[in-house]
This record gives structure tokens, sequence and C-alpha cells, in this order.
């Protein structure tokens, strides 16, 4: 994008006040789609309807405030060239000061408080890994790298990393690999053309080791993007329709118009020729399941109801132009990724001590990953902006993750993905030296 297409408003479509717009899931994707039919293309708010199958917006950027602490399942490492993301944030006024749009709070957060991380792997209990700046290779591995940043995406297409690089490639001991996979959910057997994707885009723009040009917003996402969305959107006239789950659209043999909308349990909703039908195709919390701290969260295995995988997986039986969602679901097993997010009341100094290991003010030092820890966990600390009463109830928060839950943890002697959270703490109080 630049200033010429971005400030060009261009003329609605001829009709758009006649159409109606479907959306279905009511993540990011979907809200976006929303904002971006009404302000770009004219639509008005009250043609559309957008359909989620819980009581709560957000999807992945989701997250919820109780009486015991927080429910936060993810975290976002953002940067500067999320060009749509930061363009729909452009058109949203911030809910804590409407005179400000999500974009000028978000860019005043940075600025204010710039992520700086002084400790981005620690290992052997608490300690900053020796080696975390020095990305030194030898020259053969350089030169692979360097081919593989500028490789064509189709030689890549069906390789994992591991066979690019070779399974036991000194690549996978270098920092860069530590810096780069932590932080971004890699694991050698993925794709090897996702992460060029992300070398691209974000292993070298950036100062890994330090996080510098990691951006974050405000709060939590929840607060800080989804719900000046929501409200903008309700302004706007748009119905929102939760509780409802979406499993099949009815199509044409072709598989090129909707004529219905099905829902779960209810009527199926009639599409018009002129309307449109936008289907968002899930992500990785899509059919998450919750645990607390003393009950472990259930892998779900269900594949009768996947959510919107279930639907995208009822149009790739009917047309293989859909695509293949099989290759984001057939490995439960294999990708036992958890999130945890801790909320601490009344005990400000076990913060403080994290601040002094870390050697970051919290909200500031970014993802921290252990090198020695079995479930390969990584944590983020925050600041106590992260959510908005989070002072007056004198809490802190951490957001940490396994990327190995199927793997034994170092001081707890079972996978991740069977303990509790009392037991995934311990685990991480072992790793920061204080059991
Ligand atoms: C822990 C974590 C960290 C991340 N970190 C980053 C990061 O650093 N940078 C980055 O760019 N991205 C990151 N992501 C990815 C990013 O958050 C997601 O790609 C994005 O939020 C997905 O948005 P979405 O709207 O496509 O899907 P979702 O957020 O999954 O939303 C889908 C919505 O559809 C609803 N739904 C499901 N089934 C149905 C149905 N049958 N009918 C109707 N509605 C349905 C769901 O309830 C949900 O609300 C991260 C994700 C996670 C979980």
């Amino acid at each position: 994008m630049n200033i010429y297409n971005l400030f060009y408003k261009a003329p609605a479509p001829e009709g758009i006040e006649e159409r109606n717009a479907h959306i279905i899931g009511g993540g990011i994707a979907g809200l976006a789609a929303a904002v971006f039919l009404i302000d770009d293309a004219g639509m008005p708010g009250k043609n559309i309807t957008l359909y989620e199958k819980r009581n709560s917006l957000g999807g992945c950027c989701d997250a919820y405030s109780g009486e015991a602490g927080y429910i936060c399942p993810g975290e976002r490492e953002l940067e500067p060239f999320m060009e749509c993301l930061w363009y729909l944030c452009s058109k949203i006024p911030s809910l804590e000061d409407p005179s400000i749009s999500v974009l000028d709070e978000s860019v005043r957060a940075n600025k204010d408080m710039p992520i700086h991380s002084e400790s981005r792997l620690l290992c052997k209990q608490g300690h900053i890994y020796e080696k975390v700046h020095d990305y030194r290779m030898s020259p053969e591995l350089l030169l692979k790298m360097e081919h593989f940043t500028s490789i064509p995406e189709k030689d890549l297409e069906d390789m994992t990393i591991e066979d690019y690089f070779g399974k036991d490639s000194e690549f996978f001991h270098s920092s860069l690999w530590w810096c780069y996979h932590s932080m971004l959910a890699f694991k050698p057997y993925h794709s090897a053309l996702e992460a060029q994707r992300y070398f691209n885009r974000f292993g070298l723009l950036n100062r890994l080791d330090y996080l510098e040009g990691i951006l974050h917003t405000k709060r939590n996402d929840k607060d800080s993007v989804i719900k000046p969305i929501h409200k903008w959107l309700e302004d706007q006239g748009v119905t929102f329709r939760m509780d409802t789950a979406v499993y099949d659209l009815e199509m044409d043999e072709a598989c090129n118009t909707v004529y219905g909308i099905k829902i779960k349990n209810q009527e199926t909703i009639p599409v018009r020729a002129q309307d449109y039908v936008l289907l968002t195709s899930g992500s990785m919390m899509t059919n998450a399941s919750y645990g607390d701290n003393t009950h472990i969260a259930e892998i779900n295995r269900d594949t009768e109801d996947m959510g919107l995988f279930t639907v995208w997986k009822n149009l790739a039986a009917r047309n293989k132009k859909f695509g293949n969602p099989d290759k984001f679901l057939s490995h439960i097993d294999k990708t036992k990724w958890m999130s945890f997010f801790l909320t601490v009341e009344d005990y400000p100094e076990f913060f403080e001590r994290l601040e002094k290991m870390t050697g970051s003010k919290s909200g500031t030092g970014g993802g921290i990953t252990f090198m020695d820890s079995g479930w390969e966990m990584s944590l983020v600390i925050y600041d106590r902006d992260y959510f908005p009463d989070q002072r007056e109830k004198n809490r802190d928060v951490l957001w940490g993750d396994g990327l190995f839950g199927e793997r034994i943890g170092s001081y707890i002697k079972k996978p991740m993905a069977e303990c509790t959270g009392n037991e995934i703490i311990e685990e991480m109080l072992y790793h920061f030296g204080m059991l």
C-alpha cells in the first residue's frame, strides 16, 4: 500500500445498498471483513449479519476477565508491516479516547513502552544464555540460509524445515533458530514454505534476539482491538447472531453460488443471488479446550463438530478448489501446542523479582524461552495495564506456552498436555530457579 492508494476513497460499487453480506466467524478476520465492507465498499451496516458460534467475539484475540483472574489464550507479536491490521485500526476510534484511532493508541503505546529484550533465552534455571546474541554460523550454513530466503515457493512445497536443512543440521542448535522458532511456534517438521515466509517477514527485519521492532497494542487484543471494532460495527447497524454455529453451505453443483447457510440445530438462512457470503476458515484456537489450576485441559478429539473447520471440510469434500483442510487437522498428537495465562493477586514482589532476573520492566521484555524446558516453555510478562481493572485489583499477569505439549517436563515428569495449571506453574518456577 502507499498514500496514493491508501487515501483514495473509491466510489461505492453500483447497487451495493441492495446487497446483503453474511459473515461467518466473529474473529478478527470476520470483523475486519465487516469494517471494510462498510467503510471501503459503502455497504450499509444494516445489510450485514455476522454469525458467531460462541457468545463472545474475538476468537484467537478473545480475553475474559473474571473474579478469579483473567483468561487470555493468545498474545500477538505485531510488526509495522501488518498493513491490513493497521489500516483496519486506523478506521476505528479507541474505546478509551474516541478522539484518536486504535492505530494512534497503539503507536503511542509502543513509543511509551517499546519492546526490548535482555533475556530472550534463559537456561540453567534463570540464567541468560551466553550465546543469545551470537548468530555465527559455518559458511556452508550461511549459504544455505541465504538460499532459503530467496528460493521460489514452488520449490519448497510439501517440504519440511528439516527436509531443507537436514535432520541433524547445526541450524537447529543455532541461536537464530532458538530465537526464531520459539517466537513463531515452528517445529522442525513444519512447512519450509511457511518458515521461509516468516523468515522474510520477521526473521531478518528485526533484531530477533532483542525482539526490537515487535509491536503491541495498549492492552490485550480484546480490549484494545476487538471491543472497539465491535462497538463501531454496532453503531453502524450490523447484526450479530451470537451462539450461532454454521455447519455447511448450500451451493450449486459447481460450487460457485451459495443458496443457503445451514445453522446447527436451526433453520437454513436463504441467500439471494446478489448477496455475499464470507466464510473465515478457522484457526489454531477454533477447537481449543480450557483447564484451570486443578483441571487438565482435555484434548478435543471431536471430529464431528470442528467448528469452521467442519464447514471448510464439507466444502473441500465437494470441490477441490477449496483446498486441503486436512493439512491442518490430521496431526493432533503431533501438535499439542498449549498456552496458559497466570493471574497473581496481591503479590507484586513476585513480578519485581522477575523484572530483576530478566532485566526488563514488565510489558517491555517480549518473549522469554526456557531452553532447557522439556516442553519448550516460553513466557511474556505484561505490565499492569494489560487489563483495564488490573491496577485496582492489584494483579500482575503473564502469558506462556509450551511448544511441545506432548513431551515430558523437566521438573514435572509428565507431558504438559496432561498437567493442571498448578503443575504448569511449578515447571515455570523451576526454570526461573525458584524451586
Ligand atoms: C497464542 C497465539 C498467538 C498468536 N500470535 C500471533 C502473532 O504474534 N502474530 C500474528 O499475526 N498472529 C498471531 N496469532 C494468530 C492470529 O491471532 C490468528 O491468525 C487470528 O486471530 C485468526 O483470526 P480469525 O478470525 O481468522 O480466526 P479466529 O480468531 O479463530 O476466529 C474464528 C471465529 O469463528 C468462530 N466460529 C468457529 N466455528 C464457527 C462456526 N461453525 N460458526 C460460526 N462461527 C464459528 C469462533 O468462535 C471464532 O470466534 C496467534 C494466535 C494464537 C492463538
